[in-house]
């Protein structure tokens, strides 16, 4: 009957042991998670920086500003934009 208990002790550390290992295992991956979280937010904030949001409602990057003033969509919109006001 003691040994039984003995053993019993013996697998319910091992276990508790495993689990505390299991749960720093864990507590680095979800840091890392978090950590690459926040990047891919700081990535977004930066691209973000960089974009503007054209009065036709298309997002474009201060670079490409001439090209996109020539662009279908944004002459669209200002023809529209233009028929409205004669109207
Ligand atoms: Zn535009």
């Amino acid at each position: 009957m003691e040994i039984k208990n003995q053993n019993k002790k013996h697998t319910e550390e091992f276990k508790k042991r495993r689990s505390d290992y299991n749960k720093s295992y864990y507590e680095k991956t979800k840091c890392s998670l978090i950590c690459y979280h926040k990047r891919a937010i700081e990535i977004n904030a930066r691209k973000k920086i960089n974009k503007y949001k054209c009065e036709c409602g298309s997002f474009i990057r201060k670079a490409s500003k001439t090209p996109h003033l020539n662009s279908k969509k944004h002459k669209k919109y200002i023809e529209s934009k233009k028929n409205i006001q004669q109207i």
